[in-house]
């Protein structure tokens, strides 16, 4: 086993793995910017190493100065958290050219599945059903239009490189279609280096169900059920749960057979997210994550199992400590977002904290980096907290939900947190009944 781990990430995340180490006799190297010298993160760490300025390109995305950081501390590993360098090949290519532990999974296989074409194609022929569309890239325009009208319209021009919503753009018809193509390519080119385009058929009315798995890099993987993050604003989740509300026992069992067949298949180590739309009972692939979600808790509370800790012991070249025999379902978890933003534009609103209060008592967990008088700083991700909350059933853990946001305590700040007050008296999120669109529609008509 390591005796330190080095991890390349702030905020909760770091605190997140920072608490697997200690738990596990772990020495931690927390790295930070000099805009996060009074971060938690640093504050808990055993060592802490400034590696670079304020803007994330110079420092958390700075891999010869993660590197030297390691270096000087000794540091075996590195745990990426999610986000920054967690899915960055040529990252992963470096610590083992300096060797040094990557937590994650091969170089190769954050290759393969962070190109969407190809994780797709891979996934096919391993045996997983994929939302239908075309055969890889689309080179042209006019390629383009010939695979949109023989697949129908509504159509979706998604860039290969593409993520966090970016470079995907709906085509309604023919008449929207030059226009989402070139848009996604150019937002492909901007944001990710990369102008490639794949076709999707355009769902109406799916549900986000992603698929949990875990390989220990020799063949053998499992996987822990499926999360529900139907609940998105711009394709991003705002509300997630285990288990899915519309997935049964006999679905669950055998889509999560299909996924983890298919990553044992090719030696996958450590955890990984396989991402459906799930519609009119059909499963449709449509991204694989090779590292650890933001919304991994949900599964951890009603597995009972420490991912992060199974993430650095298959590392370390240990089994992993269950099988699929062992992982049992209890109860049910939901997990909400806590950003700091102002509604109802969800502007991005960072500033001191001039009064926190943590909520508490059973099955409440709050996974943040906040503590009184913190200042967020500007330059990063909005996110600032993650309420997840455990009841034997769904409705108990929605109740206990709607307690711990009444005592959750932030001051100084704008967060989202009245919006999920509002969203627990809507019926269909009660009832669970809702698609991928019913937020933002929902968003429109309520805070528009
Ligand atoms: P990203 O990598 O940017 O997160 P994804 O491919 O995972 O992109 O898609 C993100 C979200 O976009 C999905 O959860 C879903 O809400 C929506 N989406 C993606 N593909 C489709 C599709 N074919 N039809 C309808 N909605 C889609």
């Amino acid at each position: 086993m390591f005796d330190k781990i080095l991890i390349a990430n702030r905020g909760e995340i770091a605190l997140r793995v920072i608490r697997a180490c200690r738990e596990m006799g772990i020495q931690s190297v927390a790295v930070h910017s000099t805009a996060d010298s009074d971060a938690m993160h640093v504050r808990m760490a055993d060592e802490a190493v400034c590696i670079g300025p304020p803007s994330s390109t110079d420092s958390y995305l700075n891999i010869p100065a993660i590197i030297a950081a390691c270096e000087i501390t000794g540091a075996q590993a590195i745990h990426p958290g999610y986000g920054f360098l967690s899915e960055n090949a040529a990252f992963v290519q470096a610590l083992e050219d300096h060797d040094i532990t990557f937590i994650g999974p091969t170089a190769e296989h954050i290759r393969v599945m962070g190109d969407k074409i190809t994780a797709k194609d891979t996934m096919k022929k391993l045996g997983v059903p994929c939302v239908p569309g075309s055969e890889g890239g689309v080179p042209d325009y006019e390629t383009a239009k010939k695979v949109a009208e023989d697949m129908g319209f509504p159509v979706i021009i998604k860039a290969t490189a593409g993520g966090g919503g970016k470079g995907m753009k709906l085509a309604k018809s023919a008449d929207d279609l030059e226009t989402a193509f070139r848009t996604a390519r150019s937002e492909g080119k901007a944001n990710f280096g990369n102008d490639e385009v794949y076709i999707e058929k355009y769902l109406g009315k799916p549900r986000h169900i992603e698929v949990q798995v875990f390989g220990d890099g020799k063949g053998t993987a499992v996987h822990l059920g499926e999360r529900d993050c139907s609940l998105q604003r711009r394709h991003q989740k705002v509300f997630e749960e285990a288990p899915g509300p519309c997935i049964t026992p006999e679905m669950r069992a055998a889509i999560g057979k299909t996924c983890a067949d298919a990553v044992a298949d090719i030696n996958y180590i450590g955890a990984g997210t396989i991402e459906f739309l799930y519609e009119d009972g059909e499963f449709f692939f449509i991204e694989m994550n090779t590292r650890l979600q933001v919304e991994h808790p949900v599964t951890e509370a009603i597995f009972g199992v420490d991912l992060v800790r199974e993430q650095i012991r298959v590392a370390a070249g240990m089994p992993m400590s269950f099988g699929q025999d062992d992982l049992t379902i209890n109860g049910h978890a939901i997990e909400v977002r806590i950003n700091a933003e102002k509604l109802p534009n969800f502007s991005p609103c960072p500033g001191k904290i001039s009064a926190y209060h943590s909520p508490g008592g059973l099955g409440v967990r709050m996974d943040s980096a906040l503590y009184n008088g913190y200042s967020i700083p500007p330059y990063y991700d909005s996110l600032i907290g993650k309420l997840i909350v455990h009841g034997r059933d769904r409705p108990e853990a929605l109740s206990r939900l709607g307690r711990a946001l009444g005592e959750l305590i932030i001051d100084g700040i704008d967060t989202t947190t009245p919006l999920f007050h509002a969203l627990l008296a809507e019926d269909a999120v009660q009832t669970g009944d809702y698609d991928i669109h019913w937020l933002e529609k929902w968003l429109e008509s309520n805070l528009g």
